[in-house]
């Protein structure tokens, strides 16, 4: 079996065709950084979404979720800074007026990290190294700031300015005492959100790597400001190896707390334990000059993509900053009170993993994505919790009305329990093939045999391995090899 690494674009190419990702509105042209999910790719982001919250939040005594609205309070982004400082740099032509994101203009041209450089040095290094316009060859201008929120308004009067919310993480803050009291949360514990977020892009590219609106999956961790060291559950991960490159082996900065270390290998672990290959995968410190205003330490799960080693997900150490800001500016009390001090305290946001959906949707795409030589076809072995259709069901003949009808009785039955499809068109290699290219876990095929002896045929994607079973006996075992089980083990083999 190879794997030849796709590009990006070639990975956006299989995406449309496959009926996963479509540019939006793409009758008018498209839009640039803005995606349309097709019926597949919804149902493979549906179901990182539902593992994600399944495991961080249902499966936690310590983390509840909310749902927060999109366009809410512009006080919330003045408090939290992103009115002030949610900036990029952005670099002008000044022949043909495009606009570049200056940093990554000069990673691109001159291949150096930019992490940490200032406007000034970035508008130098475009100057020293004479770096023209990628559409005009024009001369660029000086490097400025440019604020990522898209603005609208609110009703149908002029001047009520609002924002499209940049990030999820502001509802939790805002909403942190409601929350706390009616879940009754004690610390140390983390609200989670899953939603939408709005970035204005200077230039989004990397097809779903850089959107202008895009999901996230967050967490706020809150724990006691004097209890930043403790992690009570350590132990979980502590044999947990990750390939790690800490500031201090850039630069020089200080270690890894222990919650930190928690929260970056269990992320991790889910990335792996849903199917993508741990080699792909680095835990990068930020260098002092590259956090964002409100953090105090970053970790970033960078992933391998096609175009070099970036960030997958951000866990940043945010302080008490947030919780603060917003007592400041609702002039609310959001401390909690200490029952071991008898004293307020406001909570540290120790850790804050903050996983952007579509950068998961690649990761597991890009570590799914085989060629397999000998099938002469595309295998996407997606983990089969995450598959969009788990079961196929074919009868092998079309033509013949009873095999038809009882295969439609056994797909009937089985969709009640999983995503399934029914396919009758083409040859049964050919189902096979285009089962395989979307990631179908399993086929089940309905013979003329069924009709005597009410057995079936189901052929595993990953290994073609093929065995007989009874329909009697199909849901248990495909329960059973949904759960990992050999397939081989539970059914007579077929030639
Ligand atoms: P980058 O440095 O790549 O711009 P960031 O540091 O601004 O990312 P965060 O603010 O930490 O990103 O956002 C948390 C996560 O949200 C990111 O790790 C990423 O997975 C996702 N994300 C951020 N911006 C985008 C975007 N424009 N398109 C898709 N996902 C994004």
């Amino acid at each position: 079996m190879d794997k030849p690494k796709l590009t990006i674009d070639e990975m956006a190419v299989f995406c449309k065709r496959k009926g996963f990702v479509y540019p939006s509105a793409e009758i008018y042209g498209g839009i640039a950084g803005f995606y349309d999910f097709g019926h597949l790719g919804v149902e493979l982001k549906n179901n990182i979404k539902k593992e994600w919250w399944k495991t961080f939040v249902q499966q936690r005594d310590d983390v509840v979720g909310i749902d927060g609205s999109i366009i809410t309070n512009p006080m919330i982004w003045k408090a939290s800074g992103h009115v002030a400082g949610f900036t990029d740099v952005l670099v002008d032509c000044q022949k043909c007026n495009s606009r570049f994101r200056a940093d990554t203009l000069i990673e691109d041209k001159l291949k150096i990290p930019t992490a940490g450089m200032t406007m000034e040095g970035l508008s130098a290094e475009i100057k020293e190294h004479k770096i023209k316009c990628p559409k005009c060859s024009g001369n660029l201008g000086d490097v400025k700031k440019f604020n990522l929120m898209f603005t609208t308004s609110i009703g149908p009067v002029q001047g009520s300015a609002a924002y499209l919310r940049p990030e999820t993480a502001q509802l939790i803050f805002a909403d942190f005492r409601l929350v706390q009291e009616n879940a009754r949360l004690k610390l140390p514990f983390g609200i989670a959100q899953i939603g939408k977020a709005f970035r204005n892009e200077i230039s989004p590219r990397e097809f779903l790597f850089r959107m202008r609106e895009f999901e996230q999956m967050e967490i706020e961790y809150f724990v006691h400001p004097e209890k930043q060291d403790e992690c009570p559950f350590i132990e979980d991960v502590i044999d947990y190896e990750l390939n790690v490159l800490s500031a201090e082996m850039q630069k020089n900065k200080k270690n890894m707390e222990k919650l930190h270390a928690y929260w970056l290998a269990s992320m991790h672990k889910w990335f792996v334990e849903l199917g993508a290959s741990p080699e792909h995968f680095r835990i990068r410190q930020h260098v002092k000059d590259e956090l964002s205003h409100y953090a105090l330490d970053t970790w970033d799960l960078e992933y391998e993509f096609p175009f070099g080693w970036k960030e997958l997900q951000g866990l940043s150490n945010r302080t008490d900053f947030d919780l603060k800001q917003h007592m400041e500016h609702s002039k609310t009390d959001l401390s909690l009170f200490d029952e071991e001090t008898k004293k307020k305290i406001i909570p540290h946001v120790i850790c804050e993993p903050s996983q952007g959906v579509e950068r998961a949707f690649l990761v597991f795409m890009f570590d799914a994505y085989n060629y397999d030589k000998s099938r002469e076809n595309v295998v996407l072995k997606l983990h089969p919790k995450l598959s969009p259709i788990k079961i196929g069901v074919f009868p092998l003949v079309s033509n013949k009305a009873d095999v038809v009808k009882k295969a439609r009785g056994v797909y009937d039955e089985l969709k009640q329990h999983w995503a399934c499809t029914f396919d009758l068109s083409g040859s049964i290699g050919r189902r096979y093939a285009r089962a395989d290219e979307t990631g179908i876990y399993a086929t089940v095929t309905i013979d003329f045999d069924t009709l005597e002896d009410d057995s079936v045929t189901i052929r595993s994607r990953d290994t073609m391995e093929q065995i007989r079973v009874k329909i009697s006996e199909l849901k248990d075992v495909l329960s059973k090899f949904m759960e990992g089980e050999k397939l081989g083990k539970m059914g007579k083999g077929v030639g």
